[in-house]
């Protein structure tokens, strides 16, 4: 099972990773739906990124994210019939490690990859990428890549 990212889309997410700290950034990854979505061993191409506002209250943003359901709803209308949706989320832990916190799994959505950068000194020092299992109660690791800009 795989997360493959456009290299644009990896510019965003780890430009937006970078500049938010020390605060967590987070948003959402697009693509084509797969039919297997929910299965683990699936394969996700992301072909871009949406950067959205971290809408955890100020003085938690650190180790918190929170994503804005009505920014959800505006862009799965948006997508609506054209075959592709959110694949994905991502967000940044920053001075911790890309592994997902508790809180991360009990808010996870099923089916949708997670991507975590690590963010040391605002720099991005690691990715690492998780999808849900079925019943909820653990992450199995996604391999994650892409193409570096030549
Ligand atoms: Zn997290």
């Amino acid at each position: 099972m795989s997360l493959r990212v456009s290299s644009g889309a990896a510019r965003v997410v780890l430009a937006a990773a970078e500049a938010a700290f020390p605060q967590e950034c987070c948003g959402l990854l697009l693509g084509s739906v797969p039919d297997d979505f929910d299965k683990i061993g699936r394969r996700l191409f992301a072909d871009s990124a949406r950067e959205l506002t971290n809408g955890w209250e100020a003085s938690a943003r650190t180790h918190r994210y929170a994503i804005d359901p009505l920014a959800v709803a505006r862009i799965e209308a948006e997508l609506s019939g054209t075959g592709r949706g959110i694949v994905g989320i991502y967000h940044s832990h920053p001075s911790a490690p890309a592994w997902p916190s508790p809180f991360d799994l009990e808010r996870a959505w099923p089916c949708c990859s997670y991507w975590i950068v690590s963010v040391r000194e605002g720099r991005a020092v690691d990715s690492r990428c998780w999808m849900r299992t079925e019943d909820g109660r653990s992450f199995v690791e996604e391999e994650i890549y892409w193409e570096e800009r030549p």
